[in-house]
């Protein structure tokens, strides 16, 4: 089983695209959409939730009034100031905790000589195992606020590679998240490539040499594709020739196309709608990518 993880240096540089047009392209292929924080490849791909799950990551510290003596000692310990206090005078003061400020490191909890302070799991989001039309997605939606998408990336590789394995999938497609951060680098470890979708500008530029450098750092195989390559050709060339210095595999330009939006509107992948000078592009970068992994 292989596994091929989309990526980009930024969001809006058409990862999603390629990784629906994958997924229609594959053959008994599992899809993971890591972009947790924004994920989109679910518009395009329409999952059927099969089975979701809760996900929880840490602790939030939540006070019990009735049981709490006023004393402050939460108050003058929590390092995130995320303790208030409705009151002017301690031993009358209201105490609480403002969930969203709560690193969840326990010290409040520790040092409550009442024990007044629960230390509950913190709901971070869900994940979904799913059906679609080129077979099982595995993905998620992370909570508003909440931290900790390396971990549900984790999540949703695991099980996305477990379907694989139940279902007889001989490839995992996955949607990167945009960057070099945490979530980028939970999602790219252990896979067999990565194909970087860089964008024709010089920021796309600068962005693709961080990614490489990343994919370089983690020894995996890298191809490169550029999207909207005819907006500026120099800088596509400049891309083509970086992955040759860099020993990435160039895998194809991909015009701009109107119909790739006609497409997502009607909520189908650009393989689908069959229209547009995009259509034999990706095909191609398709092509490219299987060969190399
Ligand atoms: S758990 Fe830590 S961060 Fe949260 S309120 Fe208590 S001391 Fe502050
Ligand atoms: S440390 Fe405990 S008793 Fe003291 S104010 Fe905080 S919750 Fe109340």
């Amino acid at each position: 089983m292989k596994e091929i993880v989309v990526i980009s240096g930024k969001g809006g540089t058409g990862k999603t695209t390629i990784a629906a047009s994958f997924a229609a392209l594959a053959e008994n292929a599992v899809m993971a959409d890591c972009d947790v924080d924004a994920s989109d490849l679910h518009l395009i791909l329409r999952p059927v939730i099969k089975t979701g799950n809760r996900f929880f990551c840490g602790h939030e510290a939540e006070i019990r009034k009735n049981d709490c003596i006023s004393c402050g000692a939460c108050l003058a310990n929590c390092r995130f100031e995320a303790v208030k206090m409705n009151g002017d005078v301690a031993g009358e003061a209201e105490f609480s905790i403002d969930a969203s400020a709560c690193d969840g490191c326990g010290a409040c909890v520790y040092l409550c000589p009442v024990k007044a302070i629960d230390f509950h799991s913190r709901y971070c989001g869900e994940w979904f195992v799913s059906d679609t039309r080129f077979g099982p997605m595995v993905h998620a939606v992370l909570a508003p606020g909440a931290e900790n998408s390396g971990k549900l990336v984790n999540l949703v590789r695991m099980n996305a590679k477990k379907t694989a394995e139940e279902t007889g999938g001989n490839i995992i497609i996955t949607d990167g998240p945009p960057g070099i951060g945490c979530p980028v680098i939970s999602s790219v470890t252990g896979a067999d490539a990565v194909l970087a979708v860089a964008e024709p500008t010089l920021s796309g530029l600068h962005d693709l040499r961080r990614i490489m450098e990343l994919a370089r750092h983690f020894g995996i195989r890298t191809l490169v594709c550029v999207n909207r390559s005819d907006m500026n050709t120099g800088i596509s060339e400049e891309i083509e020739k970086l992955s040759a210095e860099s020993g990435a595999v160039f895998a194809g330009r991909i015009p701009y196309d109107d119909e790739i939006n006609r497409a997502h509107d009607g909520g189908i992948s650009i393989i689908e709608h069959g229209k547009g000078e995009s259509v034999g592009r990706i095909r191609e970068v398709w092509n490219e990518t299987r060969r190399n992994i």
